[in-house]
Formats: structure tokens, sequence, C-alpha cells
């Protein structure tokens, strides 16, 4: 059974430790994105699953059988990256062929299992050609066939599409996620782009300095984060996250102080335990409805900044307060800069967040 299990593991280059006590199961079939700024640790988690860099502490186990101590060689891992080195002075065929002739398998098989790969990643009108003479995408293309024509325990994906041109990538990205979902492998794909991972993976896992956040379906991490920091890390465009004042909690509301107003939000329970206080309000920018006038439960804010977004349009406004918010509404709203904003966030899809960052729930 093709599965990836990491538990606790950890690695540390001296005294600087890049993964910390890192949890995660890839199920049979399954994509997992580990996702997150620069210098989070994904690359060092991959690394480790395949075996280039040596857990500090830690199991990894992968299709039931502990790895720490074999070479990458005998994990049977097939991995893709950022930067796939074709052989130039070979043909695509034989590019594809290679791994195969390292395991010393026939030649009829060879180009049996070549041509099958062929068919998946549609090379098979390019088998002849030298590297030279494709394009980036079917370069890349190349890649991905080389790594599933054997038949490897799992796959392992180090930001694969980041040399590739927007529209390319999003082609690309609807492919590979076309030719995982058939071959019941576990993967573990490494990207910094959260567009990747929210069209890519089956779950994604969140990083930031060498601890995983929060592991969830795409829609989860979007519509329920753990954290402040997921919250702002996850959506675009990015969710407004407002400083207010917890006054009070009762009947399944949590009355909260935004500037000079008190707005009562649908909450859970859990909020009652925290007592007032700061806390931090998550609301994204199409959570919003904007009402003619001031009353009771609007914030308040003022339009600085317009920026058309094709159907829509992403307004940048000021509050009370002086902080910033922003709101998306349709193209059809007209909105001019200096305009009075009224805010009414969707009880619905509003976040608090504690003075901890967590997410308050029950
Ligand atoms: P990126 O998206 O930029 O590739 P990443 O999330 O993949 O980032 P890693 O490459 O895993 O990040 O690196 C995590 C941290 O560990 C970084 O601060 C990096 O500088 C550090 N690091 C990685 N390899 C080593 C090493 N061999 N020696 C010392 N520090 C290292």
């Amino acid at each position: 059974m093709s599965t990836i299990e990491i538990r606790g593991i950890t690695k540390a280059f001296g005294p600087f430790v890049a993964v910390r006590d890192a949890d995660l199961s890839v199920a049979a079939g399954e994509v997992v994105c580990l996702l997150g700024p620069s210098g989070c640790g994904k690359t060092t988690t991959l690394r480790m699953i395949a075996g280039l860099e040596r857990a500090t502490a830690g199991d990894i186990v992968i299709a039931g059988q502990r790895m720490n101590e074999l070479s990458p060689q005998r994990r049977n891992i097939a991995m893709v990256f950022q930067f796939y080195a074709l052989y130039p002075a070979l043909t695509v065929g034989e590019n594809i062929a290679m791994p195969l002739h390292r395991e010393g398998i026939g030649k009829a098989e060879i180009a049996a299992r070549v041509g099958r790969v062929a068919d998946i990643l549609h090379l098979g009108d390019v088998l002849d050609r030298m590297p030279g003479q494709v394009s980036e995408g079917e370069k890349q293309r190349v890649a991905v066939a080389r790594a599933i024509v054997r038949d490897p325990n799992c796959f392992l994906f180090d930001e694969p599409l980041s040399r590739l041109d927007v529209e390319l990538r999003h082609a690309m990205r609807g492919q590979i996620k076309a030719v995982l979902s058939n071959l019941s492998k576990a993967t573990v794909i490494v990207t910094h782009d959260q567009l990747e991972a929210l069209t890519m993976a089956d779950r994604i896992a969140i990083m930031r300095d060498g601890l995983i956040e929060q592991v969830g379906s795409p829609h989860e991490v979007f519509a329920r984060p753990a954290n402040v920091f997921v919250a702002s890390f996850i959506g675009t465009p990015q969710m407004n996250l407002i400083e207010a004042e917890l006054k009070g909690y009762g009947n399944g509301k949590a009355t909260v102080g935004f500037d000079q107003q008190d707005v009562d939000l649908p909450a859970n329970p859990a909020v009652a335990a925290l007592g007032p206080g700061r806390v931090t309000v998550g609301v994204r920018p199409r959570a919003f409805t904007v009402v003619p006038r001031d009353t009771a439960g609007t914030i308040d804010a003022v339009t600085e900044l317009i920026e058309p977004m094709g159907a829509e349009t992403l307004i940048h406004a000021r509050t009370r307060a002086g902080g910033d918010i922003r709101v998306v509404v349709p193209r059809d709203r007209k909105v001019t800069v200096g305009e009075p904003l009224h805010l009414v966030p969707d009880p619905m899809q509003t976040h608090i967040f504690a003075a901890d960052g967590k997410a308050v729930r029950a």
C-alpha cells in the first residue's frame, strides 16, 4: 500500500531547527501539498521523506516500513524537482526510459511502459525528438513521465511548476492532478503558491517557521483557518484581520467593539470562555455587505484606492480607527475615492481569534 507517514520529525542544522516535531499522514491515492512562505521548512521535510536529508528525530514510514536508515534508492520513491534535468543527448523516449534501464528491465517491457506513460501525458508524438526540440510544458511532462514510469512507492514533487509561465502552469496543474488521480500513490507536493495547493491538493499542510500549523482540505483551511497565520496566508485578497475588543457573549452572540461601534456576531459558546479583552476578528473581503448608511452594527470606512479585478472590484478603505480594510464588490457597483462605506460583516463568515492567535471554536 502506497502511504507516507511522518511522526514527530525534526531537523536541526546545528542550533537552527528547520523542521520541528512534524506529523503528517498521506493515504494511498492522496495528494498533500506542503505550503508555506520561503524558508518555512517545506523542502527540508520533503528531503527527509526522500532520504536526502537525515531526520534529527522522529520516524519516516513509507508503505508501512520505517525508512529512517534506508538510502534514497532503497526507499523506491519517485521525485520531480523544480530543475528537472533531461539528458540533452537522449530522445524524449530514451529520457523517459532511463530509470527502467537502471533497473535492468527487458527491452520489450521498457517500450510498453514508455508507450503507456507517453499516452497518459500526451507525449506520444514527441518521443523521438531531442529535449531541445520540445516546449517547456512538454519537458515538464517528460520529467513527470520519467517519475511515473517505474512503480514507485510514492511521489514527491518539489515546486514542479515554478519554472513555467502562468498559462502553462494553469494547464499543467490540471494535467498532473488528473495523472495522479489514476495512480493510487501517496503524493507530497511542495509549493509556495497557494493557488497551486488549492487546486492540486486533497489536503494542504500549512507550514511556518518549521511547524505544521494546520492540515486540512482546501475548503477547511480556507473556511476554518486554525489561527491568524493560516487565515492571512490562505485566500486572495487576504482576509481582513481587525483588532477589536470582545465585550461580552450571550444568546449565541459575541458583542465586539470595532472602532466606536459595537457589533453582535453569532459566535460559538467557546467565545464566552475568553472573557472580555482584545481579539482579532477575521472577515474575508468578499464577506461584507455594503449598506446605504451608517447604522448600528456597521463598520464605517472611507474608500482610498480602487483596484478593478475583472468581474469584481477590490476596494482599499480606511476605518475610523485608521485601520486598512479590503472589500470586494461586484464590478457593476460603482465606487469612488473618498466615498464612505458602511459595511456589515457576514456573521457566518466571521472568525474570532483569541489573543494567542488561535481560532476560537467549540
Ligand atoms: P523555499 O520555499 O524558499 O524553498 P522552504 O520552505 O522549502 O523554502 P527549506 O529549504 O526547507 O525551506 O529551509 C528551511 C530553513 O532551513 C531555511 O531557513 C534554510 O535556510 C535552512 N536550511 C536548509 N538547508 C540547510 C542546511 N543544509 N544548513 C543550514 N540551514 C539550512
